[in-house]
């Protein structure tokens, strides 16, 4: 075996290291900085060269880098780290060990996202694949259409005077988002980052991701008109003291789960767009069979249904149990 699952995560024997392991080893690859992937006590990491700031957030130093593409050896593996396309510096883990291929796809999207380099469809004869939203229910309309549809509903309450606060994940989506924005009218004096955003979007703009200047609305003047602001929030922020300093303003969320039924209003938001930096079904489908794998592990979310639909097409499959953490909705954006 290439690479198998013990107490500590998935384990790789011929080069003695552990991709995204949940406890303390002494090696660790790291396919990104989320905290169901990156956790701090290991005494070495490896990342690739564009996620090493991010993960320093996380987990402090002792991170070594390699770019995209560059092979290593450790032991009787070679390890090579390719884009995911999920955020800045996320990475697929190819291992190769006798002429047998693995690759561990950690999170990963196929559509475009102007902070992280586009995933890379990589050959191999076992893919381990992530299933977040591993059921046909879950199917992408294209990012530019949501953005468009978020910087209309930020225009609209602007017109009516009322501040706009989006909830979404500290890192990645984000930024993707400030990113994305970035080429509309009006960006600029307009966007603000909740102080819990900062140092995540200072991170990204030390990578060379450019994002619009996003300042911390703590930092205004009292009576600062926001009247016509975009203020980003993390959702942990949702329904605090802090969300009083914005009068009349007008909620809404941008994650993969907003396209669950009831789920906006469960949250008592008043927009749910429906964005995730995680594939989709036919994303999920589409990249299995591009990786040529005969082999499909699947790991996270709905593995059981994605693994069924694939071994009635003849593929052989696996289920990889998750660690208790990776199954918070707050991390699977
Ligand atoms: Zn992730
Ligand atoms: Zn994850």
């Amino acid at each position: 075996m290439v690479l198998i699952q013990d107490d500590k995560g998935l384990y790789c024997p011929a080069g003695d290291f552990y991709i995204d392991p949940w406890r303390p080893v002494a090696r660790a690859i790291i396919t990104h900085a989320h905290g169901d992937h990156a956790r701090p006590g290991c005494t070495s990491y490896l990342c690739a060269e564009a996620g090493k700031l991010p993960l320093a957030l996380r987990v402090g130093s002792h991170i070594q880098t390699v770019q995209y593409g560059e092979q290593l050896s450790m032991g009787g593996a070679k390890i090579s780290l390719h884009p995911a396309g999920h955020v800045l510096g996320s990475a697929q883990i190819r291992v190769e060990v006798g002429g047998e291929v693995w690759v561990v796809s950690g999170d990963y999207k196929r559509e475009t996202d102007p902070t992280c380099d586009p995933f890379e469809v990589v050959r191999c004869h076992t893919f381990i694949t992530e299933s977040t939203f591993g059921l046909p229910i879950y199917r992408w309309s294209p990012a530019e259409a949501v953005m468009q549809n978020i910087y209309s509903w930020w225009q609209t309450n602007a017109e009516a005077g009322k501040p706009s606060l989006l909830f979404s994940y500290v890192m990645g989506k984000t930024q993707r988002i400030m990113a994305s924005l970035a080429v509309f009218d009006n960006c600029s004096d307009s966007l603000y980052a909740h102080g819990a955003l900062q140092q995540m979007n200072q991170a990204y703009r030390e990578s060379h991701v450019f994002l619009p200047d996003a300042p911390n609305p703590l930092t205004m003047p009292a009576n600062h008109d926001f009247s016509s602001a975009l203020i980003f929030a993390p959702p942990s922020a949702q329904g605090t003291p802090w969300m009083q300093r914005f009068k009349n303003s007008v909620t809404g969320r941008a994650s993969g789960w907003m396209r669950v039924r009831g789920r906006r209003r469960r949250l008592a938001l008043d927009r749910g767009f429906i964005l995730s930096d995680h594939a989709d079904w036919p994303g999920l489908l589409r990249t299995i069979s591009d990786t040529g794998a005969e082999r499909v592990v699947a790991s996270h979310g709905s593995a059981q249904i994605l693994t069924r639909y694939l071994q009635e097409r003849g593929l052989d499959t696996d289920v990889m149990t998750t660690s208790p953490w990776d199954e918070s909705e707050d991390v699977q954006e």
